[in-house]
């Protein structure tokens, strides 16, 4: 650490993505990106908006906020995109976390990370013994409340009902549920944006979209919210959302039914793989996202996750005490997770 670094966050532990070893190929499973390439149509769109790199991108992201309105059935000024979910995620907590934040002890490595960054204070309420969130642990809580549903890396979801008892119980505390895998689970919650305006639904172009290199993220919430956002948008970078990105966004969102018959084939291989694994002994948690989170008494978290390493597919190990003995394992084309399942096969076999 240089003697010029804010002695505020000299204690600023840093989010550790997942790793991208480069000594060999890998199957990887550790990122949870979607398995299957974008369209051509893509492809196309970024090579046309390439020849105009020269020029800035359009601050407002007007052609993408149109276009996502008439998707959601909302007005252009009750969206916004950022350079992935994360900066949405960051700008929320610059925003409005004054008073403090709250979220799961087991959820998106994140937030504690941009919680410390914009010195807000937080406390993690712990998840059950089965690792679901109690709904009822979060009403009139006095701080800005933070839930990915489906919830990271568990899987797990809460039905829409209980969000809702959730929102309805803060009015006076802002809710973000980010929706970052809610395409596998079938279920968002962003309509509710029309009727409550403390509530904040954030979703990404990463997992079912196919675009996690593009870095695209966005979120739905009523225009005085994300007039805000806006606020520290424009106070940060305006042109968030670089030309070649925009380009491939709205292609994206032009042929979503490509989005959703690899959504449709992501939940049909989890499923499959989910059988098979309990079939092996293993148990998982009743996943609604596009991985599995799994343990087995025959192997140890860490030993599955180094032997898979040792013989070429990554998955994604927690050092967290309550969840050491689990591994994420992202869902990947039927290839991919058959090759997985066989040498989990010969790995716990061989013991
Ligand atoms: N929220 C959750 C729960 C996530 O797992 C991730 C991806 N790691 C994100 C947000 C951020 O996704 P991105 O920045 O790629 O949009």
């Amino acid at each position: 650490m240089s003697k010029f670094f804010n002695q505020k966050l000299n204690t600023l532990v840093p989010y550790t993505p997942g790793e991208q070893p480069k000594e060999q190929e890998y199957i990887k499973l550790n990122t949870n990106e979607c398995a299957y390439a974008p369209s051509e149509k893509v492809l196309q769109a970024v090579e046309k908006a390439a020849v105009s790199v020269n020029l800035y991108p359009d601050p407002a992201c007007d052609a993408l906020c149109e276009k996502m309105a008439r998707i959601a059935g909302m007005d252009k000024q009750q969206i916004i995109f950022t350079n992935g979910s994360d900066e949405i995620l960051n700008f929320i907590f610059t925003a409005f976390c004054e008073n403090g934040a709250v979220f799961p002890d087991i959820t998106y490595g994140f937030y504690p990370v941009f919680a410390r960054l914009n010195g807000v204070k937080y406390r993690e309420i712990p998840l059950t013994q089965d690792l679901r969130i109690n709904p009822e642990e979060y009403k009139n809580v006095g701080k800005t409340i933070f839930i990915a549903n489906p919830n990271a890396p568990t899987g797990i979801a809460l039905k829409r009902e209980e969000l809702e008892s959730i929102i309805r119980a803060n009015p006076d505390n802002l809710v973000v549920i980010d929706e970052a895998y809610a395409d596998f689970s079938g279920e968002s919650a962003r309509e509710l944006v029309n009727i409550y305006d403390n509530l904040i639904v954030c979703g990404t172009f990463s997992k079912s979209r196919s675009a996690a290199g593009i870095r695209l993220g966005f979120a739905f919430a009523c225009k005085e919210l994300i007039s805000d956002l806006n606020t520290i948008r424009f106070s940060t970078n305006p042109y968030n959302i670089n030309s070649l990105s925009m380009a491939a966004g709205l292609a994206i969102l032009e042929d979503e039914a490509y989005t959703a018959e690899n959504v449709k084939k992501t939940v049909r291989t989890r499923e499959r793989v989910k059988e098979l694994l309990k079939k092996e002994g293993f148990y998982c948690t009743d996943s609604k996202a596009n991985f599995l989170f799994v343990k087995s008494d025959k192997i140890s978290g860490e030993a599955l996750y180094r032997g898979l390493k040792q013989r070429g597919i990554l998955i994604r190990h927690f050092s967290l005490e309550r969840i050491r003995e689990y591994n994420r394992i992202s869902i990947g084309t039927d290839a991919q997770m058959d090759i997985l399942i066989k040498t989990i096969k010969e790995m716990v076999e061989r013991k």
